[in-house]
């Protein structure tokens, strides 16, 4: 097995992620088998109870993993799928280590943080790297260099790097050159952070040194000899106007090539998949627009997933996705604003939780469904979308969901086997469900199959009381895993699918997500 460690210093929110999703895609176009970890020094046991609001989207696993959004990319850059172990946090190693405590496993010894905690967490990297199959692990070290949260990782990772062999394991050091008041490039950020990173005993084999703009050579020279690196091995990652270029600049920059030499590999079979794909992207000359209506309205970090599902889905049209992200909040202060929609080719109602901004939501929908517009409903969108149509077509005008009001009429309900909610996160259905699709039907046609398999992440439910008649009305539920109803079309409107689960989790660069495919093409036209 082979390791690529990739830290960060300077400051946070450098695009570390996108740098280890990216050297893990130039060795996959080497033909080489990929596989990623993140570890995130917080305490929490994963991403599940975080609010997207701090921590940007929750992403979901095959294997309902609740995760940190840097596994989504490492899934679209690498095209595979992960498991829940991939993401290590403080709060699952220790949790063992303690566990293994009260068993007396460490038979009276004083447990520490090395040997103990340290020894957990290479075992888990170690374990999961080769239960994987991949040939090559890269691991993000989250944080920056000199948090105190990520020094056992950094140690560990230290140890590993003594246990293993020199040209098993590299370390690859994502910093900032940031431009003076000038415009001239500044190394010493990154001078220092190297030096924070040498005091633990680690010293970079390269270094991917993010700018505004192209890293000149002059400033490469002068960071490769304060920080111990030959020139080529300092990487120029300046800023790209979308992610998915970053892998071929760092490709331009001879990055595989000198990894490749670092690690004693040779190129297996070069794939030009990539290369094909961003030259499609940079090729597109169309666009529309998308009214995402949500509650997260301002962070785009909140819902990745869907932006970049919209993405591969414009991709593969030939056209560029503009996602405006709309308040549902304002459509309720305003509901006359909702007219301003109209300029939209397509309106896109994404999951959430809470009954904060529901209200607008449901205006939304229901302008789509009136008004013809292309509607894409994402869980709590497809809860909402049957309210919505209970509400408006029914007459049921008090027709709700459990969740987010009492009613007397609960389209949406918690159906009894899911019983009162009690811990936060130990209630919901989670990851990869299958559902039989009704031939014939819009989803069918969208799969191209009679079933499905989609990741999921909700714990409120259609109530099976109010299928009949919903569907006597022209909503129909083409999509069901036994008696849960997976999702909710209407035939003869432009395209107006929603589902219970969350296609976005499976779209990929090349490969996007049916429904995502189905609503661009439809708002295209
Ligand atoms: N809040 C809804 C539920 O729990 C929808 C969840 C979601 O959209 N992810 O069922």
């Amino acid at each position: 097995m082979k390791y690529i460690i990739v830290t960060g210093g300077v400051m946070s929110g450098l695009g570390k992620g996108i740098t280890a999703a990216s050297i893990g895609r130039i060795l996959k176009n080497k033909g080489f088998n990929i596989t990623a970890i993140k570890i995130d020094p917080y305490i929490n046991i994963d991403a599940g109870t975080m609010s997207p609001y701090q921590h940007g989207e929750v992403f979901v696993l095959k294997d309902g993993g609740e995760v940190d959004l840097d596994l989504g990319n490492y899934e679209r850059f690498l095209d595979i799928e992960l498991t829940r172990e991939h993401n290590i946090t403080t709060g699952q190693v220790y949790q063992t280590v303690i566990d293994k405590e009260r068993r007396g496993d460490y038979l009276g010894k004083t447990v520490q943080i090395i040997p103990h905690v340290t020894n957990e967490i290479k075992e888990r990297i170690r374990k999961v790297s080769k239960k994987s199959g991949a040939e090559i692990c890269i691991i993000e070290v989250g944080g920056t260099v000199g948090d105190i949260e990520s020094m056992p990782f950094l140690e560990s990772v230290r140890q590993m790097h003594s246990e293993e062999k020199e040209e098993d394991i590299i370390f690859v050091h994502v910093t900032l050159v940031p431009l003076d008041t000038q415009g001239e490039q500044k190394t010493k950020p990154t001078q220092h952070s190297v030096k924070e990173l040498r005091s633990l005993g680690l010293q970079p084999d390269a270094i991917v040194a993010r700018c505004k703009e192209p890293v000149l050579l002059d400033t490469k020279s002068k960071i490769a000899l304060f920080c111990d690196v030959p020139a080529r091995a300092v990487v120029s990652a300046h800023d790209s106007s979308d992610i998915y270029y970053v892998p071929t600049l760092m490709e331009k920059e001879g990055l595989s090539d000198y990894l490749m030499q670092k690690l004693k590999i040779k190129e297996k079979e070069v794939s030009y998949v990539w290369d094909t794909l961003m030259k499609k992207m940079a090729s597109i000359d169309r666009e529309i627009r998308i009214a995402v209506v949500g509650k997260y309205a301002h962070l785009g970090d909140s819902y990745i997933s869907i932006n970049e599902a919209l993405k591969h889905a414009g991709i593969e049209c030939g056209c560029r996705v503009k996602a405006d992200w709309l308040d549902s909040e304002e459509f309720e202060k305003n509901p006359s604003d909702i007219d301003m929609l109209r300029k939209y080719n397509g309106i896109l109602v994404p999951g959430g939780f809470g009954v904060r901004g529901t209200e607008g939501k449901i205006l939304a929908i229901k302008f789509a469904r009136e008004n013809n517009i292309p509607y894409l409903g994402l869980c709590l969108g497809m809860q909402l979308a049957v309210i919505e149509f209970a509400r408006n077509v029914l007459g049921i005008t008090d027709a709700n969901s459990s969740e987010l009001a009492t009613t007397k009429h609960p389209v949406i309900d918690l159906l009894p086997e899911q019983g009162k909610v009690k811990n936060m996160g130990g209630t919901m259905r989670l990851g990869n469900c299958e559902a039989e699709l009704v031939e014939g039907s819009l989803a069918s046609k969208l799969y191209g199959s009679t079933t499905l398999m989609e990741r999921h992440r909700h714990r409120y439910e259609v109530n099976p009381k109010y299928i009949k008649q919903i569907e006597a009305k022209g909503m129909k539920f083409t999509g069901k895993n036994e008696h849960r109803m997976e999702i909710a079309e209407i035939p003869g409107h432009k395209f107006f699918f929603s589902s219970q689960f969350h296609p976005e989790f499976k779209s990929r660069p090349g490969k996007p997500s049916p429904p995502f495919l189905a609503f661009v093409r439809a708002a295209m036209q």
